[in-house]
């Protein structure tokens, strides 16, 4: 099995967080002694931060009309199985903040109990994972050369369920598990700023937000397409055997 995939580490990710930008989105007045105090934290958080993430260049081994095996493990999902149709090499990964910085803000507020001094904790937490997630899409796609990439996370749409998430960690071997990323039974990650997924070649731009109907998600990368499922991932749909 350890033919049909590789793994690669970054764990020297380094954490330059925008304070501009930062202050902006936690809308911290400017010149203020919360700016002052936030500065303060963010320049301890930046000594103390280690994002990491892993990802693997592994084989499709197999595959059927509503799954897809890699290197040996099979994920249950119409749509991953479609968006990699003619695929034959994937980058499954795991991306962090860091136990490092999780550590250190469970300290913080459970000492403080400050809900403001929490919410910051947080913003940081996601810099540094937004850092670790660009660093490693940014290696996936200068292996991936030429052509674009696209990512799918288990638990992202209903078609492919949170519960193969312990799918994805099994297909990471205890090697990679040196990342620091453990998921526990009810299916979270911890650090809880961390993510996972599958990053692929792809002819055509995807998101799985393209395929989700939630209203109001702060975090969409793409407006809702209605007939894209039917268009592109019904049943009736033409699949390489
Ligand atoms: S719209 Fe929000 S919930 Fe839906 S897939 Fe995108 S990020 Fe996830």
């Amino acid at each position: 099995m350890n033919q049909q995939r590789q793994a690669h580490f970054l764990d020297a990710i380094p954490f330059e967080p925008d304070l501009p930008g930062l202050i902006k989105r936690l809308r911290i007045r400017p010149e203020s002694a919360e700016e002052r105090e936030f500065s303060q934290l963010l320049d301890t958080s930046r000594e103390i931060a280690r994002p990491r993430a892993v990802f693997l260049t592994a084989y499709i081994t197999s595959q059927g009309e509503n799954w897809v095996e890699v290197a040996g493990y099979r994920f249950d999902s119409r749509v991953l199985r479609v968006n990699l149709d003619g695929v034959y090499r994937v980058f499954p990964y795991l991306a962090t903040c860091g136990m490092e910085l999780q550590s250190w803000g469970d300290r913080l507020t459970a000492t403080s109990g400050d809900p403001l001094l929490q919410y910051w904790v947080e913003a940081i937490k996601e810099a540094a994972l937004f850092h670790a997630v660009r660093a490693v899409t940014d290696q996936i796609n200068q292996l991936a050369v030429p052509g674009k990439t696209a990512s799918m996370s288990p638990g992202s749409l209903a078609d492919w369920p949170i519960e193969q998430q312990r799918v994805l960690f099994a297909l990471f071997g205890p090697e990679e598990q040196r990342a620091g990323i453990c998921l526990t039974e009810s299916m979270l990650m911890v650090p809880t700023k961390s993510v996972s997924g599958i990053r692929f070649p792809t002819a055509v731009d995807f998101e799985s937000c393209q395929l989700c109907p939630r209203e109001d998600c702060p975090g969409r990368r793409a407006p809702y397409d209605s007939a894209l499922y039917e268009s592109r991932y019904c049943a009736t749909t033409g699949l390489t055997e």
